[in-house]
């Protein structure tokens, strides 16, 4: 399982098809734009599902290990946004199932992220930025897909622009 790079680009294009990037901005942090709106099925309980490949995951935890890698055992994704159909990765944070239990009780209070959100993998987070900026797409919008800062995405579209070697050193330094 270690290593396992779970989202390949296709599926997150297919992903995105169901989403409304236009959700309503995030309701104690505006800074971290608007809710992703899932658009494809919504289950009873409020979460969006999304098909894999290989089974029904859902959405927003999928988004999240997309963006920052596998989701530690013993934990939940929650959405710092009380949006249960969001998938914007920014509002999404990896919390102990204890503490999202607590947070459960104070659903109707937004919370700040915690500082740590996990970590993509490697191969995962160069290929989330050069694979869809080497077909063509915006900057802004790898920003807003991937959940990575912009001076990230600058750094490794440069490098990868410049000399793909160079992608390699800058994944072993950060
Ligand atoms: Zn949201």
């Amino acid at each position: 399982m270690a290593g396992k790079v779970r989202a390949k680009l296709p599926d997150i294009e297919r992903f995105n098809k169901h989403v409304d990037f236009n959700g309503p901005t995030h309701p104690t942090q505006p800074e971290l734009g608007r809710c992703h709106v899932w658009t494809g099925y919504i289950k009873p309980s409020g979460y969006g599902t999304f098909w894999d490949g290989e089974k029904k995951k859902r959405a927003h935890r999928w988004r999240y290990e997309y963006a920052y890698g596998l989701v530690p055992d013993d934990h939940d994704v929650d959405h710092t946004c009380c949006n249960r159909a969001c998938v914007n990765p920014k509002h999404l944070q990896a919390v102990s199932k204890a503490a999202h239990r607590e947070a459960g009780r104070n659903r109707n209070r937004p919370r700040k992220p915690y500082p740590q959100r996990g970590v993509i993998p490697a191969l995962a987070r160069v290929v989330s930025v050069v694979t869809p900026w080497s077909m063509g797409k915006p900057i802004s919008r790898i920003v807003d897909e991937t959940g990575l800062s912009v001076s990230y995405v600058e750094r490794m579209v440069s490098a990868a622009n410049s000399d793909p070697e160079m992608v390699r050193s800058i994944e072993m330094a950060d």
